[in-house]
C-alpha cells in the first residue's frame, strides 16, 4: 500500500519535490478510488435497504404468516399476518419460546424432541416439506394450518424459516363435501329406510364432528314427535341424555326438533344453557353436550321428521353448514319417500302372494272343519301377524279359543298359556264384540294400561305383558249371513302398527277363511247325512235278505216237487217268483257292497288266481244273458297263462258288472270282452254296440244312484249304483276304471289292475273312488 512506502522513506521534509509531487498525484488517486468506493458502497447500502425492504414488505404483505426462529425456538421474526392469525403482536411474540406461543400443549413435547434430534443429526422428517398441523390461537383455540419450515446455516447458528397458512376455510369444506359424499352413499346403499337412518346419523356426526346424532319422526296417529333412529359416538357416556330423549315426545314448537317442526327451519343452538325452549337440558348438561343444531327432513311441502345433533363444545352459528344441511334434509326426504313407495308396492305384492296363497291352500285342504281351524291360525302368520288365535262361536252363542299360532314356533307355548283365561261372557274381551256386531274392530295401538285393564288376574297380566302385543285386529269369521267365530291378529316382537289398511287385508281374509269353514261344515253336515243314509241302506238290505232267502228256498223246494210235484200253470208262477226273487237279491247284494264300500268297511282279501279261470266265470254268466239278446259275445284272452294276486271276488263283480252293463245297454251287434297282460298290469276291456253315452254323462255315471233318464218308453233296471261300486273297487284293488263313448256307436270301458294288489287302506279308496 501506498502508505507503507511513504513510512519506509521518512518524513516529507526529507522529499524530493518531484517526488513529492508524484505522491500528491498517488494520494490524490487513491482519495478519489475512496471516493468511487465509498460512493459505490453507499449505493450498494441503498441497494441493500431497498431489497430488505422489499423482502419485509414482501413477508408483511404475505398471506401466510412467517416467523423465523433460532435452535432455542426462540422467535425472530413475526410478520404482521402471523399476529392476525395467532392473536399475538410482533412486539410481544418476539423474543418468546415459539413453541409456548403457536403450538397447542399436547404437541409440545413432540416438538422438542424433533429439535434435539434435528440439531444431533441434521435429519427432520417435517422439514423442506409443505405438512398440515394444528395450531394454537392466543385465545386457546385450535386451528388446521399448512407449515412449510426449512433450516439455514449462520456460521455455527442455525435458524428455521416457516411459513403458517391458516386452512381452517379449506378443512371445513373438505369436511363438508367428504360429509355430503358420505351422505350420498348411503342413500344409494340402503334400500330401507330403517337402514339408512342410523348411517346417515353416522355420517353426519363423524364427518362433522359431532357426538350424538337423533332422527325424530312424526308418530303415527298421534301429533308428536318420536326418536326413530339414533346415533351415538362410540366412547360417549351419555346414557341419562339417551334415556331422557327416548322417552320424551316433543309437540309441535316444543323442544329443539318441536322449534325445528313447527317453522319447518333449521335451527342452531350455540350455547344449549343459553336455550329457554330445551326440555333435555339437565340431561344434557350432564353428558358434557354444549352445542346442538337441528334441520327438517322433508319433500316438498311434506314434514317427514327432524335430524339434531350435539356437540361437546360451543360451536358458533355456521349458516353456510344450515344451508348444507337443509339441502340434504330435503335428499333424505326424498329417499323416504321412494322408499315408502317401494315398500308399500313390496308389500302389496307380498299381500297378493299372501292371498294366492290363502286360496290355494284353503282349496286344497281337506274338508274337515278341524283342519281348516287349523290350518288357518298357521296361514296368517307371519303374513299377517306375530300371533293369531281363532275363536269360534257355538250354537248355545259361547265363544271359544279353539286355535292359536305364533310366527315364531318356539312362542307359540306362551301364546297358548292363553287356553288357561277361557273368554268369559261375564268379561268384556273384544271377540265378543266382533261376534255380536259382525264388525272388525282395530286396536292401533295397545298400551300398557290396556293391557292393566284386560288381564283377569296377575298372572294373566304377566302373561299378556309377555307376549308384548303392541297393535292388534279383531275380524269376524262371517259366511252366508253367520257369524262362525273371529280371528285375532297380534303385533308384537315385529313392532308392526295395523291401520285401516291392514283391518281391510284381515277382513278379507276372515271372510274367505269362513267361507271355507262353512264349507266344511256343510261338508261334516253332508257326509253325517251319507252316513245315515249308508247305514239304513244297509240295516234295510241285511232285514230283505233273510226273508227273499227264505222265498227262493220255498220256490226251489217247490219246483223240485216238494213237498208234492204243482200244475204247469202253478210251475210257471213259481219260476217266476223264484226269478224275481233273486233279481231282487243280487240288487240287495249290490247295496250291501256299496255301503260297505261307503263305509269304508269294505276289504282287500288277497288271493291267487289264474287270470283263464276269472275269465271262464265271467262268461259262465254273460254267455246267456247276450245269447238272450241275441247278441255276439266275442272273448279274447292271453294263451299263456297269467297269474294275479288280488281280490278274486271283486274282479268278478267288476267283470259282470261292465259286461252286465253293455249287454243292458245294447240291442245289436257285438258285445267284446279282452283280457291282457300288459307292464305289471291286467287289462280288462268291455266294448260294445249299444246306445253308447253322452259325453256330458261320462263322468257322471260314475256318481252313485246316477242313471241316464231313457226315453219314457223305456225304463231301464237297476239301481244306479253299479259303476259306482265297480269304480270303488278297482281302486280298492289298487286300479282304475276308463271309459270312452260315441252315442249311438257304442261304447268301451277299460279296468287296469296291477297283477299283485297292495292292500289299499279302505278309507283312501273310497277317498280315490269321490274324484
Ligand atoms: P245301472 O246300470 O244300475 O243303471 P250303473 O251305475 O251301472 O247303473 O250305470 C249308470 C248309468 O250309466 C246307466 O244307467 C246307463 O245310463 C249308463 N251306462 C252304463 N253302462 C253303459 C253302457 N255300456 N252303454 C250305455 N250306457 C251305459
Amino acid at each position: 500500500m501506498g502508505n507503507e512506502r511513504a513510512t519506509r522513506q521518512g518524513g516529507p521534509g526529507h522529499l524530493h519535490p518531484e517526488e513529492a509531487e508524484a505522491l500528491i498525484e498517488e494520494l490524490r488517486q487513491q482519495a478519489s478510488q475512496v471516493e468511487e468506493q465509498a460512493a459505490e458502497l453507499e449505493a450498494l447500502n441503498d441497494e441493500l435497504a431497498a431489497a430488505e425492504a422489499r423482502l419485509r414488505g414482501a413477508i408483511d404483505s404475505a398471506l401466510d404468516a412467517f416467523v423465523t426462529a433460532d435452535a432455542g425456538s426462540i422467535v425472530l421474526d413475526w410478520n404482521h399476518h402471523a399476529e392476525t392469525m395467532f392473536g399475538w403482536p410482533a412486539s410481544e411474540a418476539v423474543g418468546r419460546n415459539l413453541a409456548e406461543l403457536i403450538i397447542p400443549p399436547q404437541y409440545r413435547e413432540a416438538h422438542f424432541r424433533g429439535m434435539e434430534r434435528f440439531l444431533a443429526t441434521g435429519e427432520g422428517p417435517i422439514l423442506n416439506r409443505r405438512i398440515e398441523i394444528t395450531a394454537l390461537r392466543r385465545d386457546g383455540r385450535e386451528f388446521p394450518v399448512e407449515l412449510t419450515v426449512a433450516p439455514s446455516r449462520w456460521g455455527s447458528n442455525v435458524i428455521f424459516t416457516a411459513f403458517l397458512r391458516d386452512i381452517t376455510e379449506r378443512k371445513r369444506d373438505e369436511q363438508r363435501l367428504a360429509t355430503q359424499y358420505a351422505i350420498t352413499r348411503v342413500l344409494a346403499e340402503s334400500t330401507t329406510v330403517g337402514e339408512a337412518a342410523p348411517r346417515l346419523l353416522a355420517a353426519v356426526c363423524e364427518g362433522l364432528g359431532y357426538e350424538i346424532g337423533h332422527f325424530w319422526s312424526v308418530q303415527e296417529g298421534a301429533d308428536v314427535l318420536r326418536v326413530a333412529d339414533r346415533w351415538m359416538a362410540p366412547a360417549l357416556d351419555a346414557g341419562e341424555f339417551e334415556a331422557s330423549t327416548l322417552t320424551t315426545e316433543m309437540a309441535r314448537g316444543t323442544g329443539l326438533p318441536g322449534r325445528v317442526w313447527q317453522s319447518g327451519e333449521p335451527l342452531w343452538v350455540r350455547d344449549l344453557a343459553e336455550d329457554t325452549n330445551f326440555p333435555r337440558l339437565k340431561a344434557a348438561a350432564r353428558s358434557g353436550l354444549r352445542s346442538a343444531f337441528a334441520f327438517p327432513v322433508r319433500i316438498g311441502g311434506e314434514f317427514i321428521g327432524v335430524m339434531e345433533f350435539f356437540a361437546r363444545q360451543v360451536v358458533e352459528a355456521d349458516e353456510g353448514l344450515l344451508a348444507m344441511m337443509t339441502a340434504i334434509g330435503s335428499d333424505i326426504g326424498q329417499f323416504v319417500k321412494r322408499k315408502q313407495a317401494e315398500e308399500r308396492l313390496r308389500e302389496r305384492e307380498e299381500l297378493q302372494r299372501f292371498f294366492a296363497r290363502v286360496s290355494t291352500m284353503l282349496a286344497a285342504a281337506t274338508p274337515d272343519y278341524e283342519a281348516t281351524l287349523r290350518h288357518l291360525a298357521h296361514l296368517a302368520v307371519p303374513a299377517l301377524a306375530d300371533w293369531c288365535t281363532i275363536f269360534t262361536v257355538d250354537e248355545g252363542g259361547s265363544v271359544q279359543r279353539v286355535q292359536i299360532a305364533h310366527a315364531d314356533r318356539g312362542r307359540e307355548p306362551v301364546a297358548q298359556r292363553l287356553a288357561r283365561y277361557p273368554v268369559d261372557p261375564a268379561h268384556p274381551h273384544p271377540v265378543l264384540e266382533v261376534v255380536k256386531t259382525g264388525s272388525p274392530l282395530l286396536l292401533s295401538e295397545i298400551t300398557p294400561e290396556m293391557v292393566r285393564d284386560a288381564a283377569r288376574d296377575e298372572e294373566h297380566r304377566r302373561l299378556l305383558e309377555e307376549l308384548g302385543m303392541r297393535s292388534a285386529m279383531f275380524v269376524p269369521l262371517t259366511a252366508r249371513g253367520r257369524t262362525l267365530g273371529a280371528i285375532t291378529l297380534v303385533s308384537a316382537e315385529s313392532g308392526r302398527c295395523y291401520d285401516e289398511e291392514d283391518l281391510g287385508v284381515a277382513h278379507e281374509f276372515a271372510r274367505r277363511a269362513a267361507l271355507s269353514l262353512d264349507n266344511a261344515r256343510l261338508y261334516a253336515e253332508s257326509s253325517e247325512a251319507n252316513r245315515v243314509k249308508t247305514d239304513f241302506l244297509a240295516t234295510m238290505s241285511h232285514e230283505l235278505r233273510t226273508p227273499l232267502n227264505a222265498m227262493i228256498g220255498y220256490t226251489d223246494l217247490l219246483a223240485e216237487g216238494i213237498p208234492e210235484r204243482v200244475s204247469e200253470p202253478v210251475m210257471g208262477y213259481v219260476r217266476r217268483i223264484g226269478l224275481s226273487a233273486r233279481h231282487l237279491l243280487q240288487l240287495i247284494e249290490e247295496i250291501l257292497v256299496f255301503s260297505r264300500l261307503e263305509a269304508s268297511r269294505e276289504t282287500l282279501v288277497a288271493e291267487t288266481v289264474e287270470l283263464a279261470e276269472l275269465v271262464s266265470e265271467v262268461r259262465a254268466i254273460i254267455e246267456p244273458l247276450a245269447a238272450g239278446k241275441g247278441l255276439r259275445f266275442a272273448i279274447r284272452a292271453p294263451e299263456k297263462p297269467v297269474t294275479l294276486r288280488t281280490d278274486p271276488r271283486k274282479v268278478r263283480q267288476i267283470l259282470v258288472n261292465l259286461l252286465g252293463n253293455a249287454v243292458k245297454f245294447t240291442e245289436e251287434g257285438e258285445i267284446e270282452f279282452r283280457a291282457e297282460r300288459r307292464d305289471g298290469q291286467v287289462m280288462f276291456q268291455v266294448r260294445d254296440t249299444g246306445i253308447g253315452i253322452a259325453p256330458e254323462h261320462l263322468e257322471k255315471i260314475f256318481d252313485p244312484f246316477w242313471q241316464v233318464r231313457q226315453s219314457t218308453t223305456r225304463v231301464a233296471s237297476g239301481t244306479g249304483l253299479g259303476l259306482s261300486v265297480t269304480r270303488r273297487l278297482a281302486a280298492l284293488l289298487g286300479g282304475r276304471v276308463e271309459v270312452e263313448s260315441t252315442p249311438g256307436e257304442g261304447s268301451v270301458f277299460t279296468v287296469r289292475l296291477p297283477i299283485r294288489a297292495r292292500p289299499v287302506k279302505a278309507g283312501d279308496a273310497g277317498a280315490k273312488g269321490e274324484e
